[in-house]
């Protein structure tokens, strides 16, 4: 049996042990998927200790992924791009570390909702972990422009320096969102976690793609975009089962179907 797992703080609530035992199920690969708690300053100790029991791999989530980044001995494009890993595979001595949340919002939006990103004009509110994450896939889909707006403005600013090289990014505060309409509006910031909308009361438009990363409940972000007539309102949990689905090939080699997974999981 292939030994597999995820780390977490907390961790009790996470959906991977049931996404990952159903893509097993599906390719007959016969895996254990254990969640992982893990102290706070003692996510190497812990993860050292898991793979010197055995493991091929393990997923890493909030507060991790930069202490995995860390952790790994070998980056992908994406992983190193990103400046953080949320999926290692255990290759002998060496730990390769990859970032797969960009892959899983992209499927998603891309596979899932029949959305062609190519020459549109996409918003994403936060520059966080996950903002980084998702940058470069979403600028692979060569969108027309990408604005990132965050409540600190020079983490924003900076965010789309870094990205400047592959595709056309700007970068400022939340309060400088306008009245325009844009195509998408990705809403990746942790405002969501506490109950709270970013606030972008002057902002945005009618008709626009409202996507939430993040998964579970109807978030304020989500009743505004309702209220404010979106074209189409997400949450992340398409790119949750997506971005294991790229974890769980990068591990075996096998791609399982994701779109049975995403429907349990939605009834
Ligand atoms: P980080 O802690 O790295 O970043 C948080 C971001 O949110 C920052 O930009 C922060 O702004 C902003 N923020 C926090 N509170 C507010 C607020 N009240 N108003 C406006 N902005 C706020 O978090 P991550 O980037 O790792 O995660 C962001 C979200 O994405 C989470 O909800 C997470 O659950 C979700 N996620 C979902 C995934 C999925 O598979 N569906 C995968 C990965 C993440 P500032 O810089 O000013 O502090």
């Amino acid at each position: 049996m292939d030994k597999y797992g995820v780390f977490g703080n907390p961790i009790k609530h996470s959906l991977s042990p049931t996404i990952h035992t159903q893509f097993a199920k599906q390719t007959g690969i016969n895996i254990s998927y254990d969640k992982i708690l893990a102290p706070i300053n003692e996510f190497s100790s812990s993860a050292r200790q898991f793979i010197n029991q055995g493991a091929k791999g393990f997923n890493v989530t909030v507060p991790f992924k930069l202490d995995a980044f860390k952790l790994a001995t070998k980056l992908t494009t994406n992983a190193q791009t990103a400046g953080a890993v949320n999926t290692i595979k255990v290759d002998g001595q060496t730990l390769i570390g990859e970032n797969t949340d960009g892959i899983g919002l992209v499927n998603d939006l891309v596979k899932n909702l029949n959305i062609n990103l190519k020459d549109k004009v996409i918003l994403i509110l936060g520059a966080g972990g996950a903002t980084r994450g998702i940058l470069l896939p979403l600028l692979k889909q060569r969108p027309k422009r990408i604005m990132i707006a965050n409540r600190t403005t020079s983490k924003a600013i900076n965010l789309a320096k870094d990205f400047s090289s592959h595709g056309k990014t700007c970068g400022f505060g939340l309060e400088k969102v306008k009245h325009e309409p844009v195509d998408i509006i990705i809403n990746a910031t942790s405002a969501s976690l506490d109950g709270k909308m970013p606030d972008i009361a002057n902002g945005v438009a009618n008709g626009s793609i409202c996507y939430d990363l993040m998964y579970g409940t109807q978030t304020p972000f989500m009743n505004w975009a309702q209220k404010n007539n979106a074209k189409m309102v997400v949450n992340g949990l398409g790119m949750l089962v997506e971005q294991a689905a790229a974890a769980f090939e990068f591990w075996t080699g096998k791609q399982p179907g994701t779109q049975k997974v995403i429907a349990n999981l939605r009834s």
